[in-house]
Formats: C-alpha cells, sequence, structure tokens
C-alpha cells in the first residue's frame, strides 16, 4: 500500500499513521521529498480498510498495490490456464474456439439444424438457453431441463460440445449431465451464492461480465470460484452499460487485452451481446479475435429474424459461416488457429 500525506502533515500525523501500520504488521518505508512524505507499506495489508487510514488527519490518499485477487492474478499461473475438455477441445491455447447457437432452445428440429451447420462451419460449441434470464417475466422463459437434453442429444451427434446458462443453485445438479461448460449470465455475476456453489462443481465456469461491472469486480467474481476449488473458470467480454445507444451494449474490447495482463485465465468475446445487431456483430467478433480473445461465443438460429429470443442480435446461418473463415484468417494473421 502506498499512503501519500498531504503537504501541511504534521511529523506527528506522519507518526501516527506509521504505528498504525506498523501495529497491522506492515513493514514501513518512508520517502520525504522536498514537499511531500510518502509511506509505502509491504505486508499483510489484504486485509486492511484503506478507507479508515484516508479519514486520518494529514492522508492525501492511500492506494493499494496488490491485487485484491490471489488465484484469478497472473502472477498464480504466469503461464496462463488452458482448459481441456473431454473430446480435447483446449481454450487459452493456441487455437480460437468458436460457440455458436440459438440465444434460447426452442424444439428439436430447431437446435439439430443448428447443431449440424455450426458443425459443418468449424464450430466446437453448441450453445443454448434452457433458463433464460428475461427482463420481462412475460418473455419465453426457457423450455428447462427437456430442452437442455435436446440440445445435449444435438451436441453429441455432431461431436459438439455444450454450454448452457444457470441461473441458480438448484438447477445446477439437474443440469450437470447435459454440459460440457455452465454460463453464469451478466445478471448473476454478483450472485456469490451461486458463485461459491459453482466452486465445488467439477466442471468449467463461463464467467460473464455484467452489465455494470468493472473488470476488477468480474475478477473478484471468479475468485469466489476459484477459492471453491474449481480452477477451470472463462470470462467472458459481452457489452457493459454506457451511454451509448446505439448498440445495446457497449463491447468493451480492451478488457480482453487488461484481463489478459491481470489474470492467467482465458476470455471469450461475446460480440452478440455487445452490439444487439446482427450487422455488427461479425466485426466485433474479429475485433475481439485481433485483440487476443481465446473463444467467440455467437447467437445463430436457422430461422434468426423469428428467433423467440434475441433475435436482432441472431446470425443467418450463412452469416456464421462466412464470420468462421474470416476468424481463421484473423487468428492467423495473429499466429493463432481457428
Ligand atoms: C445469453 O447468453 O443468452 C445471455 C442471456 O447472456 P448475458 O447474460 O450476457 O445477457
Ligand atoms: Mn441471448
Amino acid at each position: 500500500m502506498i499512503v501519500a500525506m498531504q503537504e501541511l502533515a504534521t511529523e506527528e500525523q506522519i507518526d501516527a499513521i506509521i504505528q498504525e501500520m506498523v501495529e497491522a504488521g506492515v513493514n514501513v518505508h518512508r520517502t520525504t521529498g522536498a514537499s511531500q512524505t510518502i509511506l509505502a507499506g509491504v505486508g499483510p495489508t489484504q486485509a486492511l480498510d484503506l478507507t479508515a487510514f484516508e479519514q486520518m488527519p494529514g492522508v492525501m490518499y492511500v492506494h493499494r498495490i496488490s491485487s485484491p485477487y490471489k488465484l484469478a492474478g497472473r502472477g498464480f499461473r504466469p503461464e496462463g490456464t488452458i482448459i481441456e475438455f473431454e473430446n480435447g477441445v483446449k481454450i487459452g491455447g493456441n487455437e480460437v474456439v468458436v460457440m455458436a447457437g440459438p440465444c434460447s432452445i426452442e424444439n428439436e428440429a430447431q437446435i439439430q439444424e443448428t447443431a449440424r451447420r455450426v458443425k459443418a462451419s468449424g464450430g466446437k460449441f453448441l450453445r443454448g438457453g434452457a433458463f433464460k434470464p428475461r427482463s420481462s417475466p412475460y418473455a419465453f422463459q426457457g423450455l428447462g431441463i427437456p430442452g437442455l437434453k435436446l440440445m445435449f442429444e444435438a451436441a453429441r451427434e455432431h461431436g459438439l460440445l455444450c454450454v448452457s446458462e444457470v441461473m441458480e443453485i438448484s438447477q445446477i445438479e439437474p443440469m450437470l449431465p447435459y454440459v460440457d461448460l455452465f454460463q453464469v449470465g451478466a445478471r448473476n455475476m454478483q450472485n456469490y451464492n451461486l458463485l461459491r456453489e459453482l466452486g465445488k462443481a467439477r466442471k468449467p465456469i463461463l464467467l460473464k461480465r455484467g452489465i455494470a461491472g468493472t473488470i476488477e469486480e468480474l475478477l473478484l467474481s471468479s475468485e469466489y470460484i476459484l477459492a471453491g476449488g474449481n480452477y477451470d473458470v472463462i470470462l467472458c467480454e459481452r457489452g457493459i452499460r454506457t451511454y451509448e445507444t446505439a448498440t445495446r451494449n457497449t463491447m468493451d474490447i480492451s478488457a480482453i487485452p487488461v484481463i489478459h495482463k491481470l489474470s492467467h485465465l482465458p476470455i471469450v468475446g461475446d460480440p452478440s451481446h455487445g452490439t444487439g445487431r446482427r450487422d455488427m456483430v461479425g466485426a466485433m467478433a474479429l475485433a475481439s479475435v485481433a485483440a487476443g480473445a481465446d473463444a467467440i461465443i455467437v447467437e445463430v438460429h436457422p430461422n434468426a429474424d423469428k428467433a423467440a429470443s434475441d433475435a436482432a442480435q441472431t446470425l443467418y446461418l450463412e452469416q456464421f459461416d462466412t464470420l468462421m473463415g474470416q476468424i481463421r484468417l484473423v487468428a492467423k494473421a495473429i499466429g493463432r488457429t481457428a
């Protein structure tokens, strides 16, 4: 921690701060400049309430310099995390993995046709929501476990893996046999009870950034899962809410390199929720790959205009096929495969 004293701070005020830090077991290094004193504290500062220091007389500001998350931090695994799935697909390695499917699983024909085309275009994961967090309680809420079974069967028939959203603790157990990757949606990024339970699950987790979540909050949320012993966490940038209204959310592409610097966890770009518009999904998917995303998740549907949810951002299957070719080219340009 760094404590910067005010220019007019007295020796007594400086001593009081030093004493407080020393009592907490912190080693204090004092630097006195021409007009200001800086105290650098090294040691067990994790549990200290820095705002209490900030309110002590003579203090200008206090900064934490060590990260508040330990297991999610890059230092925990400097080489990066690679998550391997049962069919050998890896996320976090050199290959950019593509996940695609409808926002919601609607019926067998829809999910079968989607699986066939996602596989043919080179996707590795079939996505689809069975439990849907809809803004309106009157909107389609998803087919639940029967829908998830339809997706799982379609995925396996076509050699794909499955990712689907879990909204609450009671859904974890029944979903387990039918997913390879649990998705925690933006609305649940800070549902700490759910995250703690998923820390005990022995399945990888795709943790999406909340609409008002900072990168630090996203990493702290991932820490809940990691602290439970589940180290297979993948983060997802899916757009945040800003003052801009031209797109559904503002896709924060810079979060991708920032997270790669701060954390060892792989990161996925979701340009569908990031833009809300199918004519912009491709550009932001390619931008995500160029920025270093380890995977891309996009919404596709055999009859995209009539999708039960998120139709406006859902790609036509032909559009997805074209995008896959472009993703391969961008991946190649940066020394990766797709
Ligand atoms: C989804 O993936 O369909 C979804 C609801 O995503 P998000 O939680 O990012 O809104
Ligand atoms: Mn959706």
